[in-house]
């Protein structure tokens, strides 16, 4: 575990870099230490170096990991494609949702999140580059589906997501980014109340700190290769 804490430490620190050569405060960008497929000691291993936002894309193994770390004051996200039958269960346990990408889905959330407890955090995933087999809504979408969204009691639309088309180079990266920024900015100019561009991973994450990334989701930065 002794490289994990290392691993966080460098990746704090490149966020950090790309923040002040962005010129912007590293303070206004979460570190999200993506966590699925790894085991329960190396999530406390992170969370024993301070970090408190965790991301989980398969529900039942993320269901059984909050069972063995609720001693541990964390915020769960849930980033993966959310499925019909599994809105219930998402909706009950976690923090944030970051791959909300059609009506119904967002429907069945709010039908699903208790009343007494706070309101569910929603980003609206987004097909930023365009590729058929992608999940997320086509930009020309975005708006109609944020402002429907929004209407919901239960949910708190917060912002947009992206998992774009990889690319090798700075510049190619931060277009993809550049879109979601640009949207996100439409967006908010039609009225929507939002905060959040929740963007960059492992492999771009400066181009995300240069396009106005707010929460950045990095997963074998910190934990190393999934097995
Ligand atoms: C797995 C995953 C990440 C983390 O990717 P890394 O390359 O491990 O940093 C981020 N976002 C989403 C949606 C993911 O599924």
């Amino acid at each position: 575990m002794q490289n994990i804490a290392q691993n966080l430490a460098e990746i704090r620190a490149e966020l950090e870099t790309s923040a002040a050569r962005y010129g912007r405060s590293a303070a206004a960008i979460t570190l999200l230490a993506v966590s699925k497929s790894q085991g329960p000691a190396a999530i406390r291993a992170v969370a024993a170096c301070g970090q408190r936002e965790f991301g989980e894309s398969y529900l039942q193994e993320a269901i059984a990991k909050m069972g063995q770390l609720s001693d541990l004051p964390l915020t769960w996200h849930f980033i993966g494609p959310v499925q019909a039958n599994k809105t219930r269960l998402i909706a009950r346990h976690f923090h944030w949702v970051h791959s909300v990408d059609r009506d119904k889905i967002a429907r069945r959330l709010a039908e699903a999140r208790a009343p007494a407890a706070a309101p569910l955090n929603v980003c609206l995933e987004v097909n930023i580059s365009g590729e058929s087999t992608k999940a997320g809504v086509a930009p020309a979408a975005a708006v109609e589906l944020a402002r429907y969204i929004a209407a919901l009691p239960g949910l708190r639309l917060r912002g947009l997501m992206a998992m774009p088309e990889p690319a090798t180079t700075l510049d190619v990266q931060r277009a993809a980014f550049r879109r979601l920024r640009e949207l996100f900015a439409e967006l908010r100019q039609a009225g929507l109340d939002l905060d959040t561009l929740s963007m960059g991973t492992t492999s771009d994450l400066e181009a995300a700190i240069a396009e106005g990334a707010t929460i950045v989701r990095v997963g074998t930065g910190i934990f190393g290769p999934r097995t």
